[in-house]
C-alpha cells in the first residue's frame, strides 16, 4: 500500500494515525487534517472497505472536508475523521470499541470523535467510558437534525433573496427532496412563512402525511428534481447534482441540507453556467455540527443559535465573491475555508 502522503487525497494532513490491535481485531485510521482553529473534530465511520487503501483515502478525504466545514461554521475546531475497518459481517464487539476509544484517547484530545455512518449513539456512550474526547453524547445538545434544519431554512431564505430578490419566502415555491429529520423540519419552517411547497420522499406515506399537515403538494421521488419551482432543496442523498440532473433543473436556486450534493466539481460550473444560485452544502448544512461540538467551548443554546444565524451571511459573502472572482460558489467556499485554516 502506498504511504499516506503518496495518495491523491493527501493534503498536507498534520498527522495520520494507523491503529492495529490483533487482540481485538481493531484496525482503524485517524486522520488529522488541521488543528489550526482547535482540536480536530469529526465523526467515526464504521465501514467494510474494499481494501485498506480505500479506508485510508476515505479518512484523508473526509478529514479535509471536516476542516473546511468546521472553519466555515465559525467553530473553534479543526478537522479530523476516523474510520474503523469493519469485517464483512460488521461485527462490533465491545472490546473492539474499547480498543478504539483507547486509540482516540492516546491522541490526548487532538482528535474529538462523534457519530458517523455505522456508529450509534450507544456506541458513542461506550467510547466515552475510555475517552473523554467524544462529542454529541446524550444530554449534550441532542439530535442535530433540528439544528441543521434551522440553518438550512435560513440558507433557503438567503437563496430566495439572492435568486429572486425576495425578502421572505411567502409564495416562493420550494421543492424538497427527502422529508426526514432535516427536510421535514425545513418544510415546517417554510410552511409557517407561507412558502408554496412540493415534497417528495421514497417513503411516500411520510411525504403524504407531511403534505396533508402543511397544505403542500407531493410528487413521486424520482421527479422532484425536475419540478418547475423557484428553489430545489435536496435533503436526502448525496451526489444528486449530476450532469443530466443539472441540465434538467427548472429552478433558480439549489439550497438544501444533503451532504456532497455535487456529483463532481464540474456540476458547480454547470450550475453557474445555467445561472442557478448554489448554496455550498457544507456551509448551509452546518447547524448540526455546530450543535454537536457545543462542548468544545461549553456553548449554550443561545451561542449555538447565534452561530447558526451566521450561515446566511456566509452564503451571501460566498455569492458576492463568486460574482467578483468569476469562480463558482463551491470553489469560493473552499478557498475561504482554506484561508481560515491558514492554507
Ligand atoms: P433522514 O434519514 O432523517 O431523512 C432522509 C429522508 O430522505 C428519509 O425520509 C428518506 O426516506 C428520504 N430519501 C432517501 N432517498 C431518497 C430519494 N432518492 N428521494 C427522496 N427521498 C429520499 O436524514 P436527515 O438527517 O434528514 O439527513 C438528510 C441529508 O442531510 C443527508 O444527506 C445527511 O447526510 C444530510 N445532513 C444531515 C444532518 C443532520 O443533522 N441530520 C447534518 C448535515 C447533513
Amino acid at each position: 500500500m502506498p504511504a499516506p502522503w503518496d495518495l491523491p487525497d493527501f493534503d498536507a494532513h498534520e498527522s495520520v494515525h494507523l491503529f492495529d490491535d490483533p487482540k481485538t481485531g481493531l484496525r482503524a485510521v485517524i486522520a488529522i487534517h488541521s488543528t489550526h482553529l482547535g482540536p480536530a473534530a469529526g465523526g467515526t465511520r464504521f465501514w467494510h472497505y474494499a481494501d485498506q487503501q480505500a479506508a485510508l483515502t476515505d479518512a484523508l478525504r473526509l478529514s479535509r472536508g471536516m476542516s473546511y466545514k468546521n472553519a466555515m461554521a465559525g467553530l473553534p475546531a479543526g478537522g479530523g475523521k476516523a474510520v474503523i475497518l469493519a469485517d464483512h459481517k460488521y461485527s462490533k464487539p465491545q472490546e473492539l470499541l474499547d480498543a478504539f476509544a483507547r486509540a482516540v484517547d492516546s491522541l490526548g484530545g487532538r482528535y474529538i470523535t462523534a457519530q458517523d455512518v455505522g456508529m450509534s449513539e450507544d456506541d458513542m456512550v461506550t467510547l466515552s467510558k475510555n475517552t473523554r474526547h467524544v462529542a454529541g453524547l446524550p444530554g449534550q445538545g441532542g439530535d442535530p437534525g433540528p439544528y441543521t434544519a434551522r440553518g438550512v431554512y435560513l440558507g433557503v431564505k438567503a437563496a430566495a433573496k439572492r435568486a429572486l430578490g425576495a425578502d421572505d419566502v411567502r409564495g416562493v415555491h420550494i421543492a424538497i427532496q427527502g422529508v426526514g429529520s432535516v427536510g421535514g423540519g425545513l418544510a415546517r419552517y417554510l410552511a409557517a412563512d407561507g412558502a408554496k411547497l412540493t415534497l417528495a420522499d421514497v417513503n411516500a406515506d411520510r411525504a403524504a402525511a407531511l403534505a396533508a399537515e402543511l397544505g403542500a403538494q407531493t410528487v413521486a421521488s424520482d421527479s422532484i428534481i425536475s419540478v418547475e419551482a423557484d428553489i430545489f432543496s435536496p435533503c436526502a442523498l448525496g451526489a444528486i447534482l449530476t450532469e443530466t440532473s443539472v441540465a434538467g433543473l427548472k429552478v433558480k436556486a439549489v439550497a438544501g441540507g444533503a451532504n456532497n450534493q455535487l456529483a463532481t466539481a464540474a456540476q458547480g460550473q454547470q450550475l453557474a453556467d445555467r445561472g442557478i444560485v448554489y448554496a455550498p452544502d457544507y456551509v448551509i448544512n452546518a447547524g448540526g455540527i455546530i450543535n454537536v461540538l457545543r462542548h468544545i467551548d461549553n456553548a449554550d443554546d443561545t451561542a449555538i443559535n447565534g452561530r447558526i444565524d451566521t450561515i446566511p451571511g456566509r452564503l451571501h459573502q460566498i455569492w458576492e465573491e463568486s460574482d467578483a472572482s468569476g469562480h463558482t460558489p463551491a470553489q469560493v467556499a473552499d478557498r475561504m475555508a482554506k484561508n481560515l485554516i491558514g492554507r
